[in-house]
This record gives C-alpha cells, sequence and structure tokens, in this order.
C-alpha cells in the first residue's frame, strides 16, 4: 500500500496576517509535496457598501493566493485605481473613509451578481478561485451573514468596520458580537477538511475579531475540539506587541492581556476543554515557554515575522514540528 503524502493542513485565518501565513503554509507543503491546504477564512468582517457585498478577509487571502495584492500598500489589489470611488464620494454615496479600488470593486459586483443569482457565498469564492492557481482551496467560515458588531459601555452598536477603519479602533469597546453566529452552519467542506486533517494551524491573526468569529461558529469549535488532527497556534503576538494593527484594543475589551501567554491561556489547552494542543511563540518571548505549558500547552519556540514566504515556510515548518509531522 502506498502511504498518502502528508500532512493534510487546514488553516484558520484571518485577512492581511491570515494571507501572509497562509502564503507561508503553500510553500511549505509544496517543498513537501503534500497536499494543498484548506483555508477557512473569517467572515466577521464582510459588509454591505453602496449595495455590493464586500469579503475583505476572504479577498486579502484570495488576492494573496492569486499574486494579486498591494503588497506595499498592504490590503487591496496590485495597480488598482480609484476612478469609480472618486465618483462615488462625488454622490456622497457609500462611506467616505472606506475606499473601493476599481479592480477590487470588480470582485464585488461579481460576487453580489452571483449571489443574486441564487449562489452561496462559498459557491461564489469556489467561481472566484478558478480564475487563478491558487494552490489551496479557500473558504468561508459560513454561507450566514453575521457581520462583527462591537458594542460600547453605552450600549451603543456599530459595524466592526466602522470602529476599525473610521474610528482607527480608538473607541473603548466593552465586547464584540456576531448576531445570528450561534445558529450559523459551517461552510460546506469545512467541517470534513477539519476531521481529515493532520494539523490544524490557527494562523497568527487577530485573536479577536478573525479566529474569534470562526470558532464562534459553533460546530466549526466542535470540529476542532474532536478532530485527530494536532491543533497548533502561532502567536500574533512578539514581545508583548501585535506587530501590526489594533488587535491589542481588541483583546483588552474582552479582558486578554496582550502577551503570547495570554493569547495562548485565552484558547486554552484541549487537555481542558479548548483548542490548543500547542502553541508556537516568537523566539524573542522564549522565556515565555514554562508559563505555556504550565496551561497544559506544549509550546515550541521559531523567529516568527513573516518577512516573506520563505521565513513564513520555516515558521509553518515549525509548527508542524510541533504537531509531530
Ligand atoms: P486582518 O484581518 O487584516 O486584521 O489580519 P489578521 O487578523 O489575519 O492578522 C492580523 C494580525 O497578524 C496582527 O494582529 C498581528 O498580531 C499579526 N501579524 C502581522 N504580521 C505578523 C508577523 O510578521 N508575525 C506574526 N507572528 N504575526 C504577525
Ligand atoms: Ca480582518
Amino acid at each position: 500500500m502506498v502511504s498518502s503524502p502528508g500532512p493534510r493542513v487546514v488553516v484558520l485565518a484571518g485577512g492581511v496576517g491570515g494571507a501572509k501565513f497562509t502564503l507561508g503554509v503553500r510553500e511549505a507543503l509544496r517543498r513537501r509535496h503534500a497536499p494543498q491546504a484548506t483555508v477557512i477564512a473569517n467572515t466577521g468582517d464582510d459588509l454591505w457598501l453602496s449595495g455590493v457585498r464586500l469579503q475583505p478577509d476572504v479577498d486579502s487571502i484570495l488576492y494573496a493566493l492569486a499574486g494579486q495584492s498591494d503588497t506595499v500598500r498592504g490590503w487591496g489589489r496590485a495597480g488598482d485605481t480609484e476612478r469609480v470611488n472618486e465618483e462615488l464620494q462625488a454622490w456622497g454615496a457609500g462611506w467616505p473613509w472606506f475606499t473601493l479600488g476599481d479592480l477590487d470593486l470588480g470582485t464585488h459586483l461579481a460576487r453580489t451578481g452571483w449571489l443574486r443569482e441564487g449562489l452561496t457565498p462559498s459557491q461564489v469564492l469556489s467561481r472566484l478561485s478558478a480564475r487563478w492557481p491558487l494552490g489551496a482551496t479557500l473558504l468561508p467560515m459560513t454561507d450566514d451573514e453575521v457581520d462583527t458588531r462591537v458594542l460600547f459601555g453605552d450600549g451603543s452598536r456599530m459595524h466592526f468596520q466602522e470602529w476599525w477603519t473610521r474610528h482607527r479602533a480608538t473607541i473603548a469597546p466593552v465586547a464584540f458580537e456576531n448576531p445570528g453566529i450561534a445558529a450559523a452552519a459551517p461552510a460546506p467542506g469545512a467541517v470534513d477538511a477539519i476531521a481529515a486533517a493532520d494539523v490544524v494551524l490557527l494562523a497568527p491573526s487577530n485573536p479577536v475579531v478573525s479566529l474569534g468569529p470562526i470558532l464562534a461558529v459553533p460546530e466549526l469549535a466542535e470540529a476542532v475540539r474532536s478532530t485527530r488532527a494536532r491543533v497548533v497556534g502561532v502567536s500574533g503576538i512578539i514581545g508583548g506587541r501585535v506587530v501590526r494593527g489594533m488587535a491589542d484594543v481588541c483583546l483588552t475589551a474582552i479582558g486578554v492581556e496582550t502577551s503570547c501567554v495570554g493569547v495562548a491561556g485565552h484558547f486554552g489547552s484541549r487537555t481542558d476543554g479548548g483548542l490548543l494542543d500547542a502553541w508556537l511563540i516568537a523566539s524573542e518571548d522564549a522565556a515565555s515557554s514554562t508559563a505555556i505549558e504550565r496551561l497544559g500547552i506544549r509550546s515550541a519556540v521559531a523567529p516568527l515575522w513573516m518577512t516573506d514566504a520563505s521565513a513564513t515556510a520555516e515558521m509553518v515548518e515549525a509548527a508542524f514540528a510541533a504537531a509531530g509531522v
């Protein structure tokens, strides 16, 4: 009997950090001649704007895998222009603080058109994915609309994108909610992929608003808890700092310390009802290993700067080693 090449990998990922990590996973698997990974992307960031459906985290990963991202600006499509956006602003349509690139709008129009024709978001993403050789299977976490809302102390709420993009996360939140998520079904194929995997990797994405919504889909959380795969998380916090973005504000809001130990404790050990078998921390945080092991989580240490796909592939290899694959 010829054994199948492994490992079979599932990645849970948010947008820009998730996309960079996914490129490293693809590179590591190519080096091993292993099957392509399945990437389950956060859809909590999704929104309706000017009549079109945006899936920012899904698209960040799609564009990165397709080699179409604007790597200088850090989001959107390479070589994009903003002619339609200027026209929308002139009409007073949409949000003045949320730029829609012309090429990016092409994606949103295609998506919205297909949704109107009755396709599900997963079917739409499968069509969008067919345009380029992605080297991975990309799935939304769910086909249900569960856009993240930010809740404030005075009881008011705001769409996540307004808080993040317009207010740059400067208004202190008390909680994050995804209305309807308790009844949301995982996208077709997601649970099976997790069940059949050898390794489930938690990208170093925002633990609260990127990984949080994915793990709030009840059947996805259950699949991660019950899989025979090793579940390995990668810290997005290096030396007590979020590398980029404002994840620290999200962690503080839910009472989690911005440190690799704090986030490990938030996800918890699988040995007592949590999610993690192992947690990969940065070399700068090597001294925190004991504290992580004390949580019942195996700790592993590696350089965690995702400078390019090759460096990120090394980091993914360290996660594979922690998983014993
Ligand atoms: P978003 O949806 O675009 O905000 O992106 P993600 O949630 O997927 O990822 C954002 C997170 O990635 C940030 O909060 C950082 O903690 C993390 N991050 C970004 N760059 C790096 C890096 O080079 N190394 C590590 N370990 N984490 C990173
Ligand atoms: Ca995001």
